[in-house]
């Protein structure tokens, strides 16, 4: 490829050319003719002649254009530009300041947050308020706005505020949808529907290191492995069939669905049969983000999560218990009965069927475990056209959503309902969105 090189080029008598030239715009020059048409291509050279068409060019256009300092010069609404900024222009175009990446425009950058910081002090908005200059036309006079930035499976407070019985909940999807799609519709006086809804809980590990759970392999209801596990929660006791299949954490029981329990914190007793099994989280991919875009090798003898803690082990039940903040008395009482529902081949307390065995073999571990969910379904109510409405049903204007924000789900989850509604909606949203006039025109 040919490379250009710019040190070659003789700048400095182009720029003096270029001065006279603006300076004959800017000097009145009274009783001058503009020709009333101009064949444009007359002035233009046949053939490429390089620089030097430069200043003849310069000159013909001056001559067949609007002195801006003459008397008779007609300014309508748009101001002449002033001399000083005329010459910046040709500085700022030489260096192509556009302000897409910082790593382009570092000053002008700066000079644009600054504005934007001042703007949004003016308007009263928060200091955590962004946003990019953009000249008018289009992009200015957006047609429609598409919301799709899913739900709100990592804001804590949302969790606590509207799903049902649970003061924490961890996600192994995105760790980026923190439901920023809910308060920004909000602020535009969206209705909000289906928030009590998710496909959770499930339980897994969630670590401090890490932003999304881990899936643990001895809970799925498909999945056996070797050796002894239960669940117990934070009185020390068990609370269901830790092995039942349940409905993207919907439960029957007493003739409805109902969210499953989660007493939290819940730790998995294990004994050193299952430890020593193979890894206790499921690598597969479609545990989720952890495996897929973290990529947490997981070690195959649970050896290294063990040594970072996320793992606990003592010899005995009685010293695990007081290691995870339950009661050594409680926990050993616990996993005796367990034991004992095992020899006799049925667990009379929650009717499991699964991995009946015994917790026997030392040292035992625990790993705390925490309610975990796929993703959420609430948000802004939506239409059949995919617009975003407000409580009294009417579309808040030229405002569209597809996918788990704002899903149509109302508080079962349909077996892969949100991918397809991910599909639906992004055609119906898309196509509406699209049909709007633009704004100037459309008012
Ligand atoms: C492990 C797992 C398995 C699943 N299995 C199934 C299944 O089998 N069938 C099924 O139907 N569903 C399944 N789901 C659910 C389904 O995948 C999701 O509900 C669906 O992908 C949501 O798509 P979406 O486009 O609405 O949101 P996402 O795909 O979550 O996309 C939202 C995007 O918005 C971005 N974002 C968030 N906030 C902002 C912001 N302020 N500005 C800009 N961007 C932002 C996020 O980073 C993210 O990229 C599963 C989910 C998980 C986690």
């Amino acid at each position: 490829m040919e490379t250009i090189n710019f040190s070659d080029l003789d700048i400095a008598p182009l720029a003096s050319t270029l001065g006279r030239t603006l300076e004959t715009i800017y000097r009145p020059a009274t009783g001058r003719v503009i020709p009333s048409e101009t064949q444009v291509t007359s002035i233009l050279p046949e053939e490429g002649v390089g620089a030097e068409a430069l200043p003849g060019l310069w000159q013909e256009i001056v001559e067949r254009s609007t002195r801006l300092a003459e008397p008779t010069m007609l300014g309508h609404m748009d101001t002449a530009p002033h001399p000083v900024a005329a010459l910046t222009d040709c500085v700022v175009s030489a260096l192509n300041n556009n302000l897409l990446f910082r790593e382009l425009s570092p000053f002008a950058s700066q000079i644009e947050e600054g504005l934007i910081e001042a703007f949004a002090q003016r308007l009263g908005l928060p200091v955590s308020s962004t946003g990019t200059f953009c000249s008018g036309g289009s992009i200015a006079n957006l047609t429609a706005l598409f919301v799709a930035c899913g739900g709100f499976e990592n804001n804590q407070e949302m969790i606590r505020n509207y799903l049902p019985g649970l003061p924490y909940c961890y996600t192994n999807g995105s760790p980026y949808n923190e439901g920023d799609g809910v308060r920004m519709a909000m602020e535009v006086g969206a209705d909000l529907w289906h928030m009590n809804n998710f496909a959770g809980p499930s339980m897994a590990l969630k670590v401090p290191e890490y932003r999304t759970t881990f899936s643990m392999i001895a809970l799925h209801f498909s999945r056996d492995m070797p050796g002894g596990m239960i669940v117990v929660g934070p009185d020390g006791n068990r609370f269901a069939d830790e092995k039942r299949k349940t409905s993207h954490g919907k439960v029957y029981e007493s003739g409805r669905w109902a969210s499953m329990s989660t007493p939290c914190p819940m730790h998995m007793i294990v004994d050193h049969a299952l430890f020593s099994s193979g890894p206790l989280y499921d690598k597969e991919p479609r545990s989720g983000w952890n495996t897929m875009v973290d990529r947490y090798d997981w070690s195959d003898d649970n050896r290294a999560e063990l040594a970072n803690g996320w793992i606990k082990s003592r010899g005995t039940i009685a010293a695990l218990a007081p290691a995870i903040g339950l009661d050594a008395r409680t926990l050993v009482d616990t996993v005796n009965r367990w034991n004992e529902h095992c020899e006799k081949e049925e667990d009379f307390d929650f009717g499991r069927t699964q991995m009946l065995v015994p917790i026997a073999e030392p040292p035992f571990y625990a790993l705390e475990l925490s309610p975990s969910m796929l993703n959420t379904q609430g948000g802004p109510r939506r239409n059949g056209n995919g617009q975003i409405v407000r409580p009294d049903g009417t579309p808040v204007p030229r405002l569209y959503s597809a996918g788990e924000l704002g899903s149509i789900y109302s508080y079962l989850y349909q077996g892969t309902g949100n991918i397809g509604e991910c599909l639906s909606f992004g055609r119906i949203s898309g196509r509406n969105a699209a049909s709007e006039k633009p704004w100037a025109k459309g008012g």
